[in-house]
C-alpha cells in the first residue's frame, strides 16, 4: 500500500497522534496553517468523501472531529474542511478532514 496516510495509520510513518479509536485517526498536519490544524482521517483506505458511502463511518469521523475541537479548546469556533480532487485542492488521496483554528479565520479563505 503506498497511500501516505495508510502509512501513517500503520506506524511505517510517524505522527503527531491527537485521537484514536477503532476507526478514526487524527493526527497533526505536518505543515499547520493555524495554531491548531488537525488532520482526522478514517483507518480504512477511503479515497476522498466522494467515495464515502458508509454513514456509520461517516458518523464516527464527525464525532471524532467534535472530540478533537474539545480537546484542542477550539469547539466554540474552527474550521473543517476536506479537499476532493486534484481541483479541489487534494494532495494526499486518503480522505481527511483539516480541522483548523486557533486563530481569527477569514472567509473567503485566503
Ligand atoms: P490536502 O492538500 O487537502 O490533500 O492535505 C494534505 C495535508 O497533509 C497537507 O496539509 C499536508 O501538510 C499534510 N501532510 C502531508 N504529509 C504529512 C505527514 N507525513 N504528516 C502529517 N501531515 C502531512
Amino acid at each position: 500500500m503506498s497511500c501516505l496516510f495508510c502509512k501513517i495509520v500503520n506506524g511505517e510513518i510517524p505522527s503527531t497522534k491527537v485521537y484514536e479509536d477503532e476507526h478514526v485517526l487524527a493526527f497533526e498536519d505536518i505543515a499547520p496553517d493555524a495554531p491548531v490544524h488537525t488532520l482526522v482521517i478514517p483507518k480504512q483506505h477511503v479515497t476522498s468523501l466522494m467515495d464515502l458511502n458508509d454513514p456509520a463511518l461517516m458518523q464516527h469521523l464527525i464525532k471524532a472531529c467534535q472530540q478533537v475541537a474539545k480537546d484542542k479548546g477550539v469547539d466554540d469556533g474552527f474550521r473543517l474542511v476536506t479537499n476532493i480532487g486534484e481541483d479541489g485542492g487534494q494532495s494526499v488521496f486518503h480522505l481527511h478532514f483539516h480541522l483548523i483554528g486557533g486563530r481569527p479565520l477569514s472567509w473567503p479563505p485566503g
